[in-house]
């Protein structure tokens, strides 16, 4: 059977969702619902965009001829909803590039063939009364980053780091606002 995702939007080369040059995925769904979430419009559970797998690694192909992408960041929505995850993972590991997942969930609740697939996850609910002012992209203070692999043990000072671009504007059918948008 293929394995399908639902997916809310892509970008295939940004500098706001990660360290280095990376393609992020939105997908669409998330069922823990964060009080003053900053992507209410990605809760629903409905289909926006149906992918399949091969779909998908022939776009991140793509984006890293064009753009010469070091990896990919899931985002959500809640990404570890999607159902062939850790597939996905794999496979663009096998291309080299590294993966760094965003999940509401704490990665104690994640299955642990999902954890092993991915480089970097930053876990837990956003909390709105504890907001997080000092590490880039990263929404509340209880969300941890780790390190999953060696990949970005170097490279974490970019959460810490005072950059001059922190959000960026997307515009193709509609206008999306990404990275630190809070
Ligand atoms: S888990 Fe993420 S997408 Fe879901 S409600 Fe919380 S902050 Fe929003």
């Amino acid at each position: 059977m293929s394995i399908n995702f639902n997916i809310a939007t892509i970008n295939q080369c940004t500098e706001a969702e990660g360290p280095n040059k990376r393609l992020a995925i939105w997908f669409q769904g998330c069922n823990i619902q964060c009080a003053e979430c900053c992507n209410p419009k990605l809760f629903s559970l409905n289909k926006a965009n149906i992918v399949s797998l091969d779909e998908l690694i022939d776009i991140i192909k793509n984006a890293n001829r064009n753009f010469e992408i070091e990896g990919v960041t899931f985002l959500g929505g809640e990404p570890t909803m999607q159902k062939g995850l850790s597939e996905l993972s794999k496979s663009i590991q096998k291309l080299g590039l590294g993966v760094l997942l965003f999940t509401g969930r704490v990665i104690e609740e994640l299955p642990e063939e999902l954890v092993k697939s991915v480089d970097l996850i930053i876990d837990g609910q956003f909390e709105k009364d504890n907001i997080e002012k000092e590490r880039n992209l990263i929404g509340s203070k209880n969300q941890r980053l780790i390190c999953i692999s060696d990949r970005y043990k170097n490279s974490l000072d970019w959460f810490y780091s005072i950059r001059s671009k922190k959000v960026e504007l997307n515009v193709s059918e509609t206008i999306h606002m990404t990275g630190d948008v809070l």
